[in-house]
């Protein structure tokens, strides 16, 4: 196997559950987004370790997602997330994916390839209440709760809606949460007011898990707090995580350079000293994104050095000084290790953007190793 990869710590994944399981107590289930890749940890072996810690219910973003899973033998229930297109209905309906109902025409199309099994099959009320992404308008939950009924072979078993700035501590997007709570539940006592049980009520993000209590209602769908990230900085205590994801690779070269040499294409970078550069096997064709060039340190035998020069599509070099004790084959954390090794969520500051980028970045060229 190649230097180069990513150590999956589920010991971390299943304490980072039971945390969250502790900061939710003992009543709604847990719904764990495994969606791109469960965030790029490798679907299955998470979906499994997830199911064995009593999670209920799984999700994806896509139908092929989903296959992957029901064809490593997982029956729990799977939640899609995002709407397919006509030609995928025919396998959502052979591999008992659960859809997101938002609107009449879906609802009528998957129920007709519902209906030539002779079976029911459970559905989800989306509801918009402020995303702006797919789900029903507030107004027309109840006339689609209707309509899902009327098809005969579809069951309502659960009704949800999701936030946009639920992992924001600014008072305006805290009372924007609260206003989608509010519009959530108006529309559910709309629905029962019709006579119809919304069924499972779900809504909560990461974010509204730290900081939204109200939020919970029967069930959650916590993505990057299972993975180990805070979704929130400042609350990063209230649910102690740690990053399931470890990004690492080997000294594969080193040698000594004068004063002045420069290192990597564009020569953005000349040693200031004699010096010691390592290359490492690792670039931004397996998700080590070219814009951290010179921005951040990676973590080898318990001390920090920074990496120097562009990052290259498969290589790149750190400066380790002139008097450096590290060994060729030495092994170095990139993100992920103990600390002081910088999180994805340090790089992705580096970059402005979130630590979810930097997961999902991690190319398929990079094997997983699960370590329990
Ligand atoms: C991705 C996703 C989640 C999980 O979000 P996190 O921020 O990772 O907790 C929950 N619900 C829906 C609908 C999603 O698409």
């Amino acid at each position: 196997m190649r230097a180069t990869r990513a150590i999956i710590h589920l010991e971390h994944f299943k304490k980072n559950l039971e945390a969250i399981r502790q900061k939710i107590g003992p009543h709604p289930f847990i719904c764990l987004p495994v969606k791109a890749d469960a965030y790029g940890h490798g679907a299955v072996r998470i979906a499994i370790a997830a199911l064995q810690m009593g999670v209920k219910y799984l999700a994806v973003a896509s139908v092929q997602e989903g296959i992957e899973l029901r064809q490593a033998g997982i029956v729990a229930p799977i939640l899609l997330f995002s709407l397919p297109i006509p030609e995928e209905i025919p396998d959502l309906v052979r591999y008992r994916l659960t859809p997101l109902v938002s609107d009449g025409e879906f609802c009528d199309e998957f129920a007709r390839h519902v209906a030539t099994t002779g079976e029911c099959r459970p559905v989800h009320l989306k509801i918009d209440t402020g995303m702006g992404r797919i789900g029903c308008q507030t107004q027309e939950a109840p006339s689609l709760v209707q309509r899902i009924h009327a098809t005969g072979v579809l069951r309502l078993e659960g009704t949800a809606t999701h936030f946009a700035v639920a992992d924001s501590l600014l008072p305006e997007d805290i009372q924007y949460t609260q206003k989608q709570i509010r519009a959530f539940k108006e529309a559910i006592e709309r629905i029962r007011d019709r006579g119809y049980d919304p069924g499972i009520l779900h809504a909560a993000n990461s974010g509204a898990v730290v900081l939204h209590e109200e939020a919970y209602f029967d069930m959650v769908r916590p993505g990057l707090l299972a993975y180990g990230y805070p979704p929130i900085k400042e609350r990063a205590g209230s649910v102690p995580v740690r990053p399931v994801m470890e990004l690492q690779s080997r000294v594969v070269f080193i040698k000594r350079v004068p004063q002045g040499t420069s290192i990597s294409y564009g020569r953005t970078w000349q040693a200031p000293q004699d010096t010691t550069i390592i290359t490492i096997p690792v670039g931004y064709a397996d998700g080590l994104v070219r814009g951290l060039s010179g921005k951040f340190s990676v973590f080898i035998r318990g001390a920090l050095y920074p990496q120097v020069g562009r990052i290259c599509m498969d290589q790149c070099m750190v400066d380790v000084g002139p008097k450096a004790t590290i060994q060729r084959w030495d092994v170095v954390s990139i993100f992920g290790g103990p600390l002081p090794c910088p999180s994805a969520a340090d790089l992705a500051e580096q970059l402005g953007t979130i630590p979810y980028e930097i997961t999902c970045g991690i190319n398929k060229r990079v094997p997983r190793v699960y370590v329990e």
